[in-house]
């Protein structure tokens, strides 16, 4: 058995990941309406408690610093410790979302999809972190279909401009 099969086993676990990803997909479909980067992302408990949420407003405020993971970091404010929480996002982090996962220790995160974008999915694994891949059909054809209309923002966002 893949490590992919073992994560995706239908179990109680998961259904509370899919209810803690549909907090970040509500928050990717409000960034949408905004006309910014559809990425959501929250901060749980591991019993599921909601912290914080975000999403990425790099075209709503013209700043490059805020993702999804990292607008909903600072809306958590200060955390005595990070081991016990969960990062739900709705895309595979970037690198630099991957640094700020590795960062404040974070122990697990769950992504809604990392077809799109695979970003520090298998480099967190390395290091420890719990990575738990929901494959999410509605997140891959939210972000696809953004990709596909504004590539050019999402290269931006991404560090991958041509110039
Ligand atoms: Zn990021």
């Amino acid at each position: 058995m893949t490590s992919r099969e073992e994560e995706l086993l239908p179990n109680p676990t998961n259904d509370l990941y899919f209810q803690m990803l549909e907090v970040a997909l509500d928050e990717a479909r409000l960034g949408h309406a905004e006309g910014g980067i559809p990425v959501g992302a929250a901060l749980f408990t591991q019993d599921g408690t909601l912290i914080s949420r975000g999403h990425n407003r790099r075209v709503q405020e013209g700043d490059p610093s805020i993702h999804g993971e990292t607008d909903a970091f600072r809306r958590a404010g200060r955390q005595s410790t990070y081991r016990d929480l969960v990062m739900v996002t709705t895309l595979a982090p970037c690198w630099y979302c991957s640094g700020l996962v590795r960062q404040f220790r974070i122990g697990t995160l769950v992504v809604g999809e990392s077809r799109n974008f695979r970003g520090g999915v298998e480099w967190l694994r390395e290091h420890g972190v719990r990575v738990i891949d929901l494959d999410s059909q509605e997140c891959v054809d939210l972000m696809a279909g953004y990709i596909g209309a504004h590539p050019e923002i999402w290269n931006e966002d991404i560090g991958e401009s041509p110039k």
